[in-house]
């Protein structure tokens, strides 16, 4: 398996999913390799003609790779993006589990968020998988996208506004007091101190979900907890999405508790 973006460096994937296969005594090995947007196409079909199993994918690529696969499923179609690739008899499948990898940790909350509004700061890759996952699994009544660049909010809002109602905001206000959950999709807060919004609009019937996990206690999560909110770190969602990719590769279930160990390891070296 390879991960293909560019950076890749600071990705703990391949830790991941190397201790997995060696848990469960797989003859198979995770690398990353960082490419350029213009050797994409080189790549993914040098990685068929090798036989690899699968790759996951991320950026700048999530969005090129849709045109390499074979196929895609209806949640990487929808989304326009993918993170993973599955080999197929003939050729590759798409598919986006960053959308199983966010709703899993919010299961035991889906009765509180049902019918009820979603705001999430920021609008790039992660962004999409988020409101994509609030309005189609989570059956939210709306998602309320703030960006710092309205035109970006308002491209996501354009593509993906056939599945539900998004709306667009460049402040934060009366939209993060009314949410029943408030995600991070931007990298504020990952090692600078900062929390991407004014903290003092939470309250503890929110759900604050910070999809930034390296530090895994982000200042945003600080915050949500002392004011008595329900908070979700990013952890999970990489390790749920993980699991996804690797059940699709391997037909095994992803050893998370194992996972998890080494991560909070990794990011405690940092
Ligand atoms: P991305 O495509 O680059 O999008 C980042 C978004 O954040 C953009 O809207 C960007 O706006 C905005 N942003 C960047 N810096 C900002 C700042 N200082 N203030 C306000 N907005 C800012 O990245 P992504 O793939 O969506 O990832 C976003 C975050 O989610 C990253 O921290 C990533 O590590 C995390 N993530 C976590 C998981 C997980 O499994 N836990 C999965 C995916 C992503 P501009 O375009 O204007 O810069």
């Amino acid at each position: 398996m390879v991960l293909l973006g560019d950076p890749v460096g600071h990705s703990l994937s391949p830790q991941l999913h190397n201790a997995a296969f060696q848990a469960q005594g797989l003859d198979l090995v995770y690398l990353a390799h960082a490419v350029e947007p213009g050797a994409l196409a080189d790549a993914v079909r040098g990685l068929w003609a090798l036989g690899a199993q699968g790759a996951n994918v991320t950026i700048p690529h999530k969005r090129a790779v849709l045109d390499l696969a074979e196929g895609a499923t209806a949640t990487a179609q929808a989304l326009g993006a993918a993170n993973t690739l599955v080999r197929g008899a003939s050729g590759w499948r798409a598919d986006n589990t960053d959308v199983v990898g966010f709703v899993r940790p919010l299961d035991s909350y889906r009765s509180r968020l049902s019918g009820r509004p979603v705001i999430v700061l920021g609008a790039g890759g992660a962004a999409r998988a988020v409101v994509y996952a609030s309005l189609v699994e989570l059956g939210a009544s709306h998602v309320t996208v703030v960006a710092r660049r309205r035109e970006q909010a308002a491209a996501l809002a354009d593509d993906l506004g056939a599945i539900g109602d998004i709306r667009v905001a460049t402040s934060q206000g009366a939209e993060v007091r009314d949410a029943a959950l408030v995600v991070n999709a931007t990298p504020v807060g990952m090692g600078d101190g900062r929390t991407p919004l004014d903290v003092s609009l939470l309250h503890d019937r929110h759900i604050v979900y910070d999809l930034v996990y390296r530090p895994a206690q982000t200042p945003l999560l600080d915050a949500a907890e002392t004011i008595g909110a329900m908070t979700v770190g990013g952890l999970p969602m990489l390790i749920g999405q993980a699991a996804a990719s690797y059940r699709q590769w391997t037909g095994r279930d992803f050893p998370a508790e194992t996972a998890r160990r080494i991560a909070l390891t990794a990011l405690s070296d940092d």
